[in-house]
């Protein structure tokens, strides 16, 4: 007989055991106000914007939203469906409703639905005219829109040359779609410490200004942002009106060079602080004799009496099967390296410095401090031979995401 059971309620608690990951908000409020700071000093000062595309870089959207919301002017999402949760998050906790802007392409159906929501959406290629259709058809109010122009990384966006032709096409529209702002996204800030084609993107964006002034009326003012975390600390003049933050406000560097040049831009390098941990409670552990092998392949053999613990973590929670054999994990406050290969669902780690001798089961930092260490995003990065913003954004959405430090 099969007995009667809450799956729901034995599901959630197997899938807390795991594996799960800290999201230190009074870290993520810090990296708010280092951007307020660069914001302030900058004259005129732009407004602050969180970009909280993929799951907000794999921090949890749900997590992040409640703790950042009070301290930024913009909230930028990719998905029509992340908009309007946080409109049901301002209804939820009672809050003033955030400037929202969907980065991301939208569907008629949902066009209509952000106006009524009161979000803005991108207008980035030929397919407005169909959204116009939608909203003159529900009767609704218009679509505020921001047109995003491509000054060079070739993604969204209409070219310079295009504007005149696209104004064209808007302007009858303007009892459906608004325009309110202009923006654009760099191709090159991140990987370089000479700025030339991030200038030549800003000078292009001028003159994309240039015509979207003298076709407008004079009293219609837009809102002008270009800059995402990298160009908001190393390019004054990529700032305008907003600055589009992402990674850095998770704490994480866009790159080594972005840090470099920003201290020689900012006269100091800012201190950000990481938001995230990511943390296991082992499976048993157990002493391995000399001349064991270790995982699928055999790629390890103990040469001596090895304690490990097995992992429930695998590549299967974003943890990349890349690190195997080269990456180690924290116990105690120690390293211990990842022996043979990450599987789906486990990964084995040398425990015999680090657990003491009675410890059956261990907990181990995956990324994120232990005592004196610490495990970075960006060293997962280069042993996966990828950036920080991947180790982050691919960790598992079905992961327990705690906020702590609140
Ligand atoms: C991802 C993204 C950002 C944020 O980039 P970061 O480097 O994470 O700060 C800003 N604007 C647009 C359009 C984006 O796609």
């Amino acid at each position: 007989m099969v007995t009667q059971w809450d799956s729901e309620v034995s599901v959630r608690a197997f899938a807390d055991e795991a594996s799960w990951i800290e999201i230190d908000a009074s870290a993520l409020r810090h990296n708010v106000e280092v951007f307020r700071r660069v914001a302030a000093a900058a004259e005129p000062s732009p407004g602050l914007g969180v970009v909280l595309k993929g799951n907000a870089y794999g921090h949890g959207f749900d997590q992040v939203l409640p703790v950042v919301h009070p301290h930024v002017d913009w909230i930028y999402v990719i998905t029509a469906q992340d908009a309007l949760r946080v409109r049901e998050h301002e209804r939820s906790a009672a809050r003033a409703p955030a400037k929202v802007l969907v980065l991301g392409p939208v569907s008629p159906r949902e066009a209509v639905l952000l106006a009524e929501a009161g979000v803005c959406a991108v207008v980035g290629d030929r397919s407005f005219p169909a959204l116009a259709d939608a909203l003159r058809e529900a009767g609704g109010p218009p679509l505020d829109v921001h047109l995003h122009v491509d000054t060079g990384l070739g993604r969204e966006g209409f070219l310079v040359e295009e504007l005149g032709d696209v104004l064209g096409l808007l302007e009858p529209l303007d009892h459906a779609l608004r325009l309110r702002g202009v923006l654009s996204h760099f191709a090159n800030v991140e990987d370089v410490t000479e700025q030339a084609y991030a200038l030549e993107q800003v000078r292009r964006f001028d003159e994309a200004l240039a015509r979207l002034s003298t076709a407008l009326p004079p009293e219609r003012s837009l809102e002008r942002h270009m800059a995402a975390s990298a160009a908001s600390l190393v390019l004054p003049p990529s700032r305008f009106d907003a600055l589009r933050v992402g990674i850095a406000l998770y704490g994480l560097w866009p790159s080594s060079e972005t840090r470099l040049s920003a201290r020689v831009v900012l006269g100091e390098t800012p201190a950000l602080r990481p938001v995230l941990s990511w943390r296991c409670r082992s499976q048993a552990v157990r002493t391995l004799p000399a001349g064991s092998f270790v995982g699928y392949g055999c790629t390890f053999r103990c040469s001596e009496p090895t304690r490990v613990a097995v992992l429930p973590v695998g590549y299967f929670d974003g943890y990349p099967r890349l690190l195997s054999g080269k990456a180690h994990v924290l116990v105690n406050g120690r390293r211990c390296p990842v022996l043979g290969r990450v599987m789906m669902n486990h990964m084995i780690v040398d425990v015999t410095r680090a657990a003491g001798a009675g410890e059956e089961r261990v907990t181990a930092t995956l990324l994120g401090a232990d005592g004196d260490e610490a495990i970075h995003a960006d060293t997962l990065a280069a042993w996966a031979e990828t950036i920080s913003y991947e180790i982050v954004a691919r960790l598992g959405a079905h992961l327990r995401r705690d906020v702590v430090g609140a």
